[in-house]
Parts: structure tokens; C-alpha cells; sequence
């Protein structure tokens, strides 16, 4: 799940990290208001779940309230990326003598939790390791012993060589752990970190990824979620309790098992076709589970077909088959629709498919080469 920037500095604050104060508003009045309230310059920051805001136009100088008013007018109802921008941040202006990267995410390929810093701030960190490598710092943190003093230590000295400022940058590495293990994030940020005029670090962005499957862990974490800036087929899917991921292919696939679901992906892929999403309706056959699977699907004008693969085990084909029959007759689909059912009563599925002309096949190979060959 993502949350806004004010959300995550809102937690790194709750955590002892600087940051500017700010206040998140969604008229431009408002905006107005805390400028004066402030009595000194502001930003104006859109609030989306996108990097890039600054480029896009999202982040504005306001010298005085009356540009916080027009700045935020222009800003809010703005569209970056493909989101439109309903609440804007209003913080205190930084006056910023340098911009630094600091961040941790989880990595798959080390089995740990990965710190990353820069000295080359602000700008996209995957450009900076694209272009020039050396000027970023990578420190794998041990699971057990957590993040040490030292390793904090060599990484802030990384970024700033002025011990002075080297120390703040311990405590804020050191804090920034606590708050990737403490929400259960799966990715937390800083970019830019900044020095500001009076020596003092200060985190002017910031960004965290929560890892859904520890939601349930936290509550008010669970709060922050902003359905306005959430893929609306990710929110109707979690809504009919189906594990489902937006992908950009054509090919939309209904699966029972995530790790089918996986393999069917790996396979359309294999034989050049591109998976429009994953989903995993699960082990039930339920039928309103696959009709509600097709209504997503079928949200998604890139769909050109739809494949069904489906493992009979306590599951029984025949029922699916059934469902499928349901969903069509309800939705009367615009594209094809081939299914591959196999195991518990694949003969009484095959019947009923028949039936209704659907092409089936009982070979995982095959189902994936007919959806290919539809949208070809
Ligand atoms: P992003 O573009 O979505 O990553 O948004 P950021 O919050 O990182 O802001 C982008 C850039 O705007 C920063 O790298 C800064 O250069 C600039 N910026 C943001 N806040 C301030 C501020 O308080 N003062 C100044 N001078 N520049 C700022
Ligand atoms: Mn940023």
C-alpha cells in the first residue's frame, strides 16, 4: 500500500526525524491561511502517489500567501500521471545548500533489507545508478543484529565528509531503520534529504511503501489508505476478496493459486504474449468470485482475451465451469474466452463447456498458445 508524502511525515516525525512542518489542505484558501499563519514563504506540493511531482509541475515557491492561494489553485485538479492532485501539502519553504539520497527497501535477490545513500539527491535515484554507480553507497543490514552504529556511521560519512553533519545523518539513517521495521514497510525514503541554511538536516520528501501482508498489524496504518489514489479494478478486487495486480499486456488471466497464477503469467510470456494482470480468485468456485473476476478484467480496455486456468483439486471443475457459464450469460463479454480446467470432475466441466462453445483444452501449453493467438 502507499501513502501520501504528509502520511509518511507524519510517521517519520512520530519516529523523531526532522521534517519541515507543514499541513495538508485541499482548497486554496486553506493554502492561503497557513501561509499567513507561517508568516514566511511555503511550498505547495501536490499530494499523488507518484515521484516526479517537482517535474511534473506539483511543486511550487510561494513567497507569500497570495502565490500560496494561486499556486495551490493551479496545482489542485492538476493531473500528474494519470492522477489528479486532490490535496496539496503546504510546508514552510527550505532554504537548501545541499540535497542528499537516503533510502532502504527490501531486497529479494540479497535476502535483506538494503540501505542506499547518495550524495546526488533530488533527482531519480535509478538515473543516478544508471549514470554514475560510484556516487551511491550500499549497506545490506543483517536481520538479526538490525542496523549498526558503524554502518550508519560509514554511510552518512558516504554522503556528508563534515562529521558535524555526518552525526545528524546517523540519527536520521538510524530513525529511518526503525521506521522501515516498525510499519512493516517494504521501502523507505528520503529524497532528497537537505541541508538547510542553518546546518541542520531536514527530510524534505518522503516516501513509504507498507507491506499489505502486514497491514493487519496496524490499524491506523490501515487508515492512511486513500482509495481516490488507489487503481480502482486493485480496490473492487480487494472488495471481492480476489489477490489481483494490474499489469499493461492484453491477455487477462483468471487463475485459481497465486502460484499458478505465477506460472500462467511466466508462460504467456514465455510464448511472447503479455499477462494484462495477475489474478488468483482462490480455491473456492465460486461463482460470483468469477464473475466479479471477469468485471475487472474486463474493465481493462487492453484485454483482447480472457484465459482460464483453473486446477481442479477440492475445487471441482464442474462448478467452475458452471461459474464461467454464469459470468458470461450475466457480462456477455466483448472478447473470446478460453479455459483450461484439469483434475476433479474435468469430464463434467468439459460437457458443460461444450455445451456452450466455449474452446477448452485440458493442457496449460495450449490454453496459453489459443489466448495468444487471439490477440495476434
Ligand atoms: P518529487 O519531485 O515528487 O520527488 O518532490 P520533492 O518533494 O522531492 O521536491 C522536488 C524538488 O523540489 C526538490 O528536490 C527541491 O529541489 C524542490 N523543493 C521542494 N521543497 C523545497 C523547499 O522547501 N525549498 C526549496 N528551495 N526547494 C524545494
Ligand atoms: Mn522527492
Amino acid at each position: 500500500m502507499k501513502i501520501h508524502e504528509y502520511q509518511a511525515k507524519e510517521i517519520f516525525a512520530k519516529f523523531g526525524m526532522p521534517v519541515p512542518k507543514g499541513e495538508v489542505v485541499m482548497a486554496p484558501e486553506e493554502a492561503r491561511n497557513v501561509a499567513i499563519r507561517y508568516g514566511k514563504p511555503v511550498m505547495v506540493k501536490a499530494q499523488v502517489h507518484v515521484g516526479g511531482r517537482g517535474k511534473a509541475g506539483g511543486i511550487k515557491f510561494c513567497k507569500d500567501p497570495d502565490e500560496a492561494f494561486l499556486n495551490a489553485q493551479e496545482v489542485l485538479g492538476m493531473d500528474i500521471k494519470g492522477l489528479t492532485v486532490k490535496k496539496i501539502l503546504v510546508t514552510e519553504a527550505v532554504d537548501i545548500k545541499s540535497e542528499a539520497y537516503v533510502g532502504i527497501i527490501t531486497d529479494r535477490l540479497t535476502k535483506k533489507n538494503v540501505f542506499m545513500v547518495s550524495p546526488a539527491g533530488g533527482i531519480d535515484i535509478e538515473q543516478v545508478a544508471r549514470e554514475t554507480p560510484d556516487k551511491i553507497m550500499k549497506c545490506g543490514v543483517d536481520p538479526i543484529y538490525g542496523l549498526r552504529p558503524f554502518e550508519a556511521l560509514k554511510l552518512a560519512r558516504f554522503i556528508y565528509p563534515d562529521i558535524k553533519i555526518a552525526r545528524q545523518a546517523v540519527d536520521i539513517i538510524m530513525k529511518l531503520y526503525n521506521v522501515f521495521l516498525g510499519v512493516d514497510a517494504s521501502l523507505a525514503e528520503i529524497n532528497p534529504l537537505v541541508l538547510d541554511g542553518n546546518g541542520m538536516l531536514v527530510a524534505l520528501d518522503a516516501k513509504i511503501n507498507l507491506d499489505d501482508n502486514g497491514l493487519f498489524r496496524h490499524p491506523e496504518l490501515e487508515k492512511m489508505r486513500d482509495l481516490d489514489a488507489e487503481e480502482p479494478a486493485e480496490i473492487e478486487a480487494k472488495k471481492a476478496d480476489l489477490s489481483f495486480v494490474k499489469l499493461n499486456g492484453n491477455i487477462g488471466c483468471i487463475v485459481n493459486g497465486a502460484g499458478l497464477a505465477m506460472a500462467t503469467m511466466d508462460l504467456v510470456k514465455y510464448f511472447g504474449g503479455e499477462p494484462a494482470n495477475f489474478l488468483d480468485i482462490g480455491g473456492s468456485s465460486n461463482p460470483e468470485k468469477v464473475t466479479a473476476a471477469m468485471r475487472i478484467i474486463l474493465n481493462d480496455p487492453n484485454v483482447g482475451v480472457i484465459l482460464f486456468n483453473i486446477f481442479g483439486g477440492i475445487t471441482r471443475c464442474d462448478d467452475v465451469a458452471n461459474g464461467i457459464v454464469q459470468a458470461v450469460e450475466k457480462l456477455n463479454p466483448r472478447v473470446p474466452i478460453v479455459v483450461r480446467l484439469t483434475g476433479t470432475n474435468e469430464d463434467k466441466a468439459k460437457e458443460i463447456l461444450d455445451k456452450y462453445n466455449f474452446p477448452s483444452t485440458n493442457s496449460m501449453e495450449e490454453v496459453v498458445k489459443m489466448a495468444i493467438k487471439e490477440v495476434a
